[in-house]
């Protein structure tokens, strides 16, 4: 049974509900053009269960038999505020905190599911697709671009920019809200950058957010 619970970088539990993941794909351009996708002409939005998030540094496990896992490293925001066609005014006062996701993939699913025009789910949602770091609070942030990365057995994997996204944080929560309401404790993933790639066991994945949270983490 997932036991999940959003947690801040000092261990103590945010006392909210985890509902849903909202996700957005290709808000990078170069990792739409790695996977030969084309760019979205407005927000690709997707959602992960609440069943499907796990604590990051439990050692990753997924599905075996059906086809490449990818790993894609994801800045994770946590809503703090309930938020129905907000202003981005209003989005940006809800952001409670930042944390790092690992929008996990069953990818050679998805390709199967995209060729037939069906939904992503299957490859997306299942239990511990969504391993979530611990959130550092809002206010530890400048409000410049956020940085961070991903190293795998010690070598870098993938860096991100939020300067390089195509829907930038704050506008990009307003549009969600103005599709569903987010909740606090709802969790908005904002998509990967370009570096994504299998997972196989024993390696070791490091995660690092500006220099306020570095989290490690091992596949089964
Ligand atoms: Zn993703």
């Amino acid at each position: 049974m997932p036991d999940y619970q959003h947690h801040w970088k000092d261990g103590t539990p945010v006392h909210l509900p985890l509902g849903k993941i909202v996700c957005i794909g290709r808000n990078y351009a170069e990792h739409a053009r790695e996977l030969n996708n084309p760019v979205p002409d407005e927000p690709l939005l997707f959602i992960k269960p609440a069943t499907s998030a796990v604590h990051i540094t439990r050692p990753l496990d997924f599905p075996r038999n059906q086809g490449a896992v990818h790993f894609e490293t994801e800045l994770a925001v946590l809503i703090g505020r309930p938020l129905t066609r907000a202003s981005a005014s209003e989005a940006e006062s809800a952001i409670l905190g930042y944390g790092l996701a690992l929008d996990l993939t069953l990818r050679d699913l998805q390709s199967k599911l995209k060729e037939k025009g069906q939904p992503w789910e299957r490859a997306k949602g299942f239990d511990s697709a969504c391993p979530l770091s611990p959130f550092v609070s809002a206010d530890k942030f400048s409000g410049g671009p956020i940085h961070f990365t991903l190293d795998i057995d010690g070598s870098r994997q993938q860096t991100g920019d939020t300067g390089d996204m195509l829907n930038p944080i704050v506008p990009l929560i307003a549009h969600i809200s103005s599709q569903f309401t987010l909740l606090p404790g709802d969790v908005v993933l904002t998509g990967t950058p370009k570096g994504v790639g299998p997972l196989s066991s024993g390696q070791t994945l490091s995660l690092e957010l500006e220099d306020l949270l570095f989290v490690e983490t091992k596949v089964v």
